[in-house]
């Protein structure tokens, strides 16, 4: 089946229509810079770049952009579903749904917890129902897989009521490829999803990294928003929160301010004040800068840090699988995590690590060490999945 993924964010929607009987892309692309004068389109089409300048266009403009580029290339007509990338799905949602007026009004609910990405994924849903009205629209939400996390898992010790009346709890994120990367990796272990201890670790700009267990993830670093958790590209990852009160002050601005900092001038970009981007940090800490060096040495020890204390919900741990851009292609960067992890019985195969596990159905590690492997995440194609397996029970539904 043909799915429309959509995932509409704040300044850029980005989009691929994929076939699910073999998780093929026909098409991808994003539109961004929305609403600003550089807005533009791009998009890849067998084996071909394009890309058109859209200045000024805003939302609608953009999805018409995109959809006037389906029908000219004869994509649009073949596609029976849209499935759209939703961020805060809170407690409502357990699992992806089809969008209907109880949907829309839970993902409105979760405004307050998702201010920056919810209304746009909302956008996107509104705009995708106004373009292809006879099609079913599906969201699949970046928390929905964390809400199997136990109560001692997702609760943090404040006053009850913050949790009770304003909903302030631990929900995790990059719940869509925690999914995907866990059930890949029980297939590269021979061993039933629902029989598999594995800890994912994804390390993109972003980064967490989730116990999952028989299926369910059981535990996850990132919190009540994304900040919360690892060392990332740009975020600080956990910190002290009376950071927050001693800072402001002396800096001369508000706590919002702060928080601010703490998501967008942070991490990886804070420590080095050289990038947020690993392989540039990479290649300044081989050309002797110390504060590059030093950045890269915090993430990989707070990572490994978190990784040890996921293995408390599992009990044990099948595999440690990396993905996400670091993940999948710094073989230096886990080569130092799994020194770290040596405790837990990780010991690299360096040779399996270079070639980034291909050689060795994805796995890193010597033969009778614990297994690490390396799993390529693909977000679109879970979302691509959700949506079709969804859209064929109300199809059958309805007949
Ligand atoms: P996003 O979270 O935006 O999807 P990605 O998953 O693409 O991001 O990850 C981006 C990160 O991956 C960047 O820090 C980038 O430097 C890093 N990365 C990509 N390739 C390499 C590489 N060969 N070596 C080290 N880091 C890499």
């Amino acid at each position: 089946m043909q799915i429309l993924v959509l995932n509409c964010g704040s300044s850029s929607a980005k989009f691929a229509v994929i076939e699910t009987s073999d998780g093929h892309e026909l098409i991808s692309g994003l539109a961004q810079r929305i609403g600003s004068p550089q807005a533009s389109l791009g998009w890849k089409w067998d084996g071909k770049k394009q890309e058109l300048a859209l200045p000024g266009a805003d939302h609608k403009t953009s999805l018409e952009a995109i959809v006037k580029v389906l029908r000219d290339l004869g994509l649009a007509a073949t596609i029976r579903g849209i499935g759209h990338r939703v961020v805060h799905g809170g407690e409502h949602f357990t699992a992806s749904a089809v969008v209907d007026a109880k949907v829309i009004a839970g993902i409105r609910d979760c405004i307050p917890l998702g201010p920056l990405h919810n209304p746009a994924n909302l956008t996107g849903i509104e705009l995708g129902a106004a373009l292809f009205p006879e099609l079913a629209q599906v969201a699949v939400f970046d928390t929905a897989f964390h809400q199997t996390m136990p109560s001692r898992a997702y609760l943090y010790a404040v006053p009850w009521a913050w949790y009770q009346d304003h909903h302030a709890r631990r929900y995790g994120f990059h719940g869509t490829s925690h999914r995907y990367v866990s059930r890949q990796a029980a297939e590269l272990l021979g061993r039933p999803y629902e029989a598999c201890a594995t800890i994912v670790a994804h390390l993109g700009n972003g980064c967490s990294a989730t116990a999952v267990k028989d299926g369910k993830s059981l535990d996850t670093t990132m919190g009540l928003t994304p900040l919360e958790g690892l060392v990332m590209g740009t975020r600080s990852g956990d910190v002290d929160p009376a950071l927050i009160g001693y800072i402001a002050p002396r800096l001369g601005i508000t706590p919002d301010k702060v928080i601010d900092a703490l998501n967008k001038q942070s991490g990886l970009h804070g420590i080095s004040g050289v990038s947020n981007d690993m392989r540039t940090l990479l290649e300044a800490a081989a050309g002797g800068n110390d504060r590059a060096k030093l950045a890269v040495e915090v993430f990989v020890y707070r990572l490994a840090k978190a990784i040890a204390g996921l293995a408390v919900p599992l009990g044990r741990i099948d595999a440690l699988v990396f993905t996400g851009g670091i993940g999948e292609n710094s073989a230096q960067v886990r080569a130092m995590v799994l020194e770290q992890l040596a405790v837990l019985g990780f010991r690299t195969d360096e040779a399996r690590n270079k070639d980034h596990g291909r050689s060795a159905k994805g796995r890193i590690t010597a033969d009778g060490a614990t297994t690490a492997l390396v799993v390529a995440t693909n977000e679109e194609l879970m979302i691509a999945l959700d949506t079709a397996t969804l859209v064929a029970g109300k199809q059958a539904a309805a007949r």
